[in-house]
């Protein structure tokens, strides 16, 4: 074979593997995402349904000074968000701060820098795995560099990036009404505009104290569109395990619950660096980037001009939905029955004593346990997502005893009581009293109190 025949085999053969990969990969992508889909689509509508233009357009207007926000029980105006504008940013970041307190979440500053403008953090901690953490976040800080306004007095920001931080405050609302198994966690950054810095040091401490941050969601600018493409672009990092597929979720989410929005999949340019997504891309953590069209660029952007009346507010609405919508899928941890209780009691069936600190494993069989012990009147209680459940009790010197296929329904209690039979060397005493020997007893009570 000659020299040019060898090349073309060569590039016959390459292309051939290239095609291959490129199946292996959208398969993979479609495997995963339509795992993360399995969830009862019925409650996330149901969340999707919560999200109204009113309350975007409502909330996107307080945080870009259309009308003024409750602040020190005294009306406020919003004139600015830049990290460096002394009161209007403390009073922004004390405003969300109050917002998600509000929706039920705990809430945390992150200083990264000054405590005039620290990142604002909240959280739901998640009912059964509760060290497995997702994210949804967006820059809080504003600029309006491109038309020399002093941005310290004015930078409404309205696109860039009160759009963002409003559908992260509204995802707070929406899925603070409902019980997770993970941690779901909100995050508004300040320093985005001076160079990603809030985020950075937030997601540095993050990889620092090793959180398992399993996925983030970052939209920045999600509120312009002037052509009917209604493009949204997510950018996703091939090499990072985990980003595209979070990509590929949010695309099947605009479509499965027919979002009028055009996603575009954006993958490894560096565009998308640009971004508070990069600070979790830095530290190995899957992360995207939502953001409008970059095509149809807002021509507002960094500019005093960047206000409610240049958006498209039907665009946004759809863009807030399919946020809220692809963060509860992300977990796959919606806890669609809510939760219950068991309880019980455990006493030695010989003199009805009751036992402390008697061990309990409480396993669904599915991966879920959980542990706790009985008090000193020998209860315990412990509080799980409804199921059918197996509950094991051992204690010293007794013999273990299980009782499986304890149901507990949603806001239901059940009760699972035990006496337990001492071994033998705790059962002499009791011989030379002739006891009657009896067998284990479990008591069949499940009762459901309201
Ligand atoms: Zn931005």
């Amino acid at each position: 074979m000659n020299r040019p025949q060898r090349v073309l085999l060569l590039v016959v053969i390459l292309a051939a593997a290239l095609a291959e990969s490129a199946h292996l990969f959208s398969a993979a992508l479609e495997e995963s995402s339509a795992e993360l889909l399995a969830l009862p689509a019925d409650s996330i509508q149901g969340m999707i349904d919560q999200i109204s233009q009113e309350d975007v357009v409502r909330q996107v207007g307080l945080l870009s000074g259309e009308w003024p926000i409750l602040s020190l029980g005294q009306p406020y105006t919003i004139s600015s968000r830049h990290t460096l504008s002394g009161e209007s940013i403390s009073r922004t970041v004390r405003y969300v701060a109050s917002r998600m307190s509000a929706a039920g979440l705990s809430v945390q500053y992150h200083v990264w820098e000054d405590q005039n403008y620290p990142n604002v953090i909240g959280e739901l901690v998640g009912q059964s795995n509760p060290e497995q953490i997702y994210l949804i976040s967006a820059h809080l800080d504003s600029v309006s560099t491109r038309d020399r306004a002093p941005s310290a007095l004015l930078a409404p920001g309205a696109d860039d990036n009160a759009s963002g931080t409003a559908a992260v405050l509204l995802a707070a609302d929406v899925l603070s009404r409902y019980q997770w198994g993970c941690t779901l966690r909100f995050g508004l950054w300040t320093g985005e505009e001076q160079g990603l810095k809030g985020s950075a040091a937030y997601a540095a401490d993050a990889a620092d104290l090793g959180e398992q941050i399993a996925g983030v969601l970052n939209l920045d600018m999600i509120g312009y569109n002037s052509d009917d493409s209604r493009i949204i672009d997510l950018h996703a990092r091939s090499w990072l395990t985990g980003s595209v597929e979070i990509a590929s979720l949010m695309i099947d989410v605009v479509d499965n619950y027919n979002l009028n929005l055009q996603p575009e999949l954006i993958i490894d340019v560096p565009l998308s660096d640009r971004s508070d997504n990069k600070s979790f891309w830095d530290n190995s953590y899957p992360a995207i980037l939502a953001i409008e069209d970059h095509d149809d660029f807002n021509p507002y952007y960094h500019t005093s001009e960047d206000r409610l009346e240049n958006m498209d507010i039907d665009f946004m609405t759809e863009f807030v939905k399919a946020g809220v919508a692809a963060f509860a899928h992300m977990g796959n941890c919606l806890l669609a029955d809510g939760l219950g209780t068991v309880e019980g009691q455990v006493r030695s069936i010989a003199d009805e004593q009751p036992l402390t600190a008697a061990a309990i494993e409480i396993s669904d069989g599915a991966g879920l346990t959980a542990t706790t012990s009985t008090s000193a009147s020998g209860a315990y209680s412990s509080t799980l997502p409804a199921g059918s459940y197996t509950i094991t009790v051992s204690a010293n010197g007794f013999f273990p005893a299980s009782a499986p296929g304890v149901s507990l329904a949603a806001s239901a209690v059940a009760v699972q009581d035990f006496a337990l039979k001492a071994q033998l060397r705790a059962y002499l005493p009791l011989l030379i009293q002739e006891q009657p020997a009896s067998p284990l007893v479990r008591s069949p009570l499940i009762t459901r109190r309201p």
